[in-house]
């Protein structure tokens, strides 16, 4: 899946798009997923994963997290989490801005344009 070479922040260019997109883990099923590298904010992107340690949470599994991170009740975490007074960033997985969100589910691109420089 992944043949791009990291780069040094943890960002590579997407294979469709070529936009640099930030690779985490989700917490749900441990798979490689694409985010944009810019945080969100949550109160508009309620839908964004909550990046902790590298591991892209959804928010249900990020209040449990944050929760037993700062040994406080889950509705405490559920507020730290909404106004990002935590260790974590919110992040739009790639799929739901990338202009070419269609070819990810489709077949790879099979030429090397993107050689590094
Ligand atoms: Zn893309």
């Amino acid at each position: 899946m992944s043949s791009t070479i990291r780069r040094a922040d943890g960002t590579k260019p997407c294979d469709s798009c070529g936009e640099l997109v930030l690779w985490a883990v989700t917490a749900a099923s441990g798979k490689a997923i694409p985010l944009n590298p810019s945080p969100v904010d949550p109160a508009t992107h309620g839908r964004a994963f909550v990046l902790i340690g590298g591991v892209a949470f959804g928010f249900v599994a990020a209040v449990a997290r944050v929760a037993a991170m700062f040994d406080e009740p889950e509705a405490a975490a559920a507020i730290r989490i909404t106004q990002g007074d935590y260790s974590g960033a919110h992040h739009d997985a790639h799929f739901a801005t990338c202009p070419k969100a269609a070819q990810h589910r489709r077949r790879r691109p099979t030429d090397p344009a993107r050689t590094s420089r």
